[in-house]
């Protein structure tokens, strides 16, 4: 079976018209996409996305980043896609990223404590699977 993740290019990346470069991106590496959708979150489907984070201090910079405009939320295949797309993402902290990964070449600072850092991926099957379910409904995965 083919394995599938979910990715997301944040807020900042909507905003900053990135969607064109960073799909182009996905389409180059060869991957299929599945699903997109451009949608705003919500703070009840952050909380379930981001439960790892609810009890952080920053969690509510997280949610007003998350919130501050639409998401593009999708699902793409291919093999080993999971890690291959935490790899083109890029380090969470942008000065942490390598140049040529997404986050290091599009990412700005820091800003406030708050890090904008353009896409999201799920960081192993479990999550992938988890995330698809709660962003597109269960029959998706
Ligand atoms: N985040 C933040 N400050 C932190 C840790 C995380 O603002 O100290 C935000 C950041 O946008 C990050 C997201 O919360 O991408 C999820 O954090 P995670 O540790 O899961 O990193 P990721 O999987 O996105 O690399
Ligand atoms: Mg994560």
């Amino acid at each position: 079976m083919t394995e599938k993740t979910f990715f997301m290019i944040k807020p900042d990346g909507v905003e900053r018209r990135l969607i064109g470069e960073i799909i182009h991106l996905i389409e180059r590496r060869g991957f299929t996409i599945e699903r997109l959708e451009l949608r705003m979150a919500t703070e009840d489907i952050l909380r379930q996305h981001y439960s790892h984070l609810v009890d952080k201090p920053f969690f509510g910079d997280i949610l007003g980043y998350m919130l501050s405009g639409p998401v593009l939320i999708g699902v793409i295949s291919g093999p080993k896609v999971v890690k291959s797309w935490r790899i083109m993402m890029g380090a969470t902290n942008p000065v942490d990223a390598v140049p040529g990964s997404i986050r290091g070449d599009f990412a700005m600072g820091p800003v406030d404590g708050n890090i904008k850092n353009v896409v999201h991926g799920s960081d192993s099957k479990e999550a992938a699977q988890r995330e698809i379910a709660l962003w597109f409904g269960q029959s998706n995965n």
